[in-house]
């Protein structure tokens, strides 16, 4: 197996990943270091994000939740500004792998391997987050839906890391709702997920709506149609079923070993269903 070095800022580690052969970035391995066993990745070195200074932070300004790209997925889903203005997120993490999964994992590294079936996706589409790159030439900035290109495929050039992921704290009363289908319930690959997050006024009426669903797709699917249909709708049963057929319109999926492009795009809509009850107040998040 290739050396590991440990730079212990970013410019160290942007400087090693421009001077060595072969570089790939190291995060928690999860992911890597299964497709090098597996022969499907051969880097000539690893660059360890593990001692970069601040590269595993969590930080909360007033208005931004922000999250450095090394950040463990078990310590961003158990963090109280992430509980209390990301909880969709939270929520996602919450059914990622498994709890040793969730301690080596990151962020990045989830956003990185840019699956169509990778948990933090879903939620942060829903969140309008955005990505920083950093590289050679200094931060360059864009939203997550235009960084993920499709399946594994990214826009971070070579010589880059990425460095954090941030999204706007949602207005107070926002609901937020995540949900995986596996084909278990734990240590899971989701089958179809939905990340919600909405708005209802005091009259019950949704007066913002954002929707992301995982697996149904070659990229995370996202239903402007959805979205407008239910904008200044109460969210009953009826509402529901209508914008469930407008997003089994708006999926993609496909058929594989884990589920049918049929059984996927039936789900998809009905996971639309769940909204009702967190509509109605019972339960808003669920932490
Ligand atoms: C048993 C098992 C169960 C799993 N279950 C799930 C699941 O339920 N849901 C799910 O979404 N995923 C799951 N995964 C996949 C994986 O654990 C996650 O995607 C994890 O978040 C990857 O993070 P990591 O830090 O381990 O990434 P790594 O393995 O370290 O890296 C993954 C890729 O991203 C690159 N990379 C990482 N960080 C950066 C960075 N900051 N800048 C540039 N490149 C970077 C690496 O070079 C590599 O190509 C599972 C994996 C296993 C082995």
């Amino acid at each position: 197996m290739a050396d590991v070095l440990f730079p212990v800022s970013l410019d160290q580690a942007l400087d090693l990943l421009a001077k060595t052969e072969a570089p790939a970035v190291l995060a928690g391995g999860t992911d890597l270091l299964v497709q090098v066993r597996q022969g499907k990745k051969t880097p000539g070195i690893f660059v360890s994000l593990d001692r970069i200074e601040g590269a595993q932070e969590i930080l909360e300004t007033e208005t931004e939740i922000i999250i450095r790209a090394g950040a463990p997925l078990a310590r961003i889903m158990a963090h109280p500004a992430i509980r209390d203005h990301g909880s969709v997120l939270a929520q996602a993490l919450a059914v990622l792998g498994s709890p040793q999964i969730r301690n080596m994992g990151t962020l990045g590294g989830n956003i990185m391997t840019a699956s169509p079936a990778g948990d933090s996706l879903p939620p942060l589409y829903a969140l309008d987050a955005r990505v920083q790159l950093a590289g050679p030439e200094g931060f360059r900035r864009m939203p997550v839906r235009d960084f993920i290109q499709g399946p594994g495929k990214t826009a971070l050039a070579p010589g880059e890391i990425l460095w954090q992921a941030n999204f706007t704290k949602p207005a107070p009363g926002t609901c937020h709702w995540f949900e995986k289908v596996g084909q278990r319930t734990a240590l899971s690959i989701s089958m179809v997920s939905l990340a919600a997050l909405f708005r209802p006024d005091p009259d019950g009426r949704v007066s913002k709506v954002s929707l992301a669903w995982g697996s149904v797709g070659p990229t995370i699917v996202e239903s402007p149609e959805t979205e407008t249909f239910l904008l200044n709708k109460p969210l009953t049963r009826e509402v529901l079923a209508g914008a469930g057929d407008l997003a089994r319109q708006a999926v993609r999926p496909i058929s594989d070993i884990r589920a049918t492009a049929d059984f996927r795009r039936q789900v998809a809509g009905n996971l639309l269903m769940r909204l009702e009850t967190p509509a109605k107040g019972k339960r808003l998040t669920r932490y």
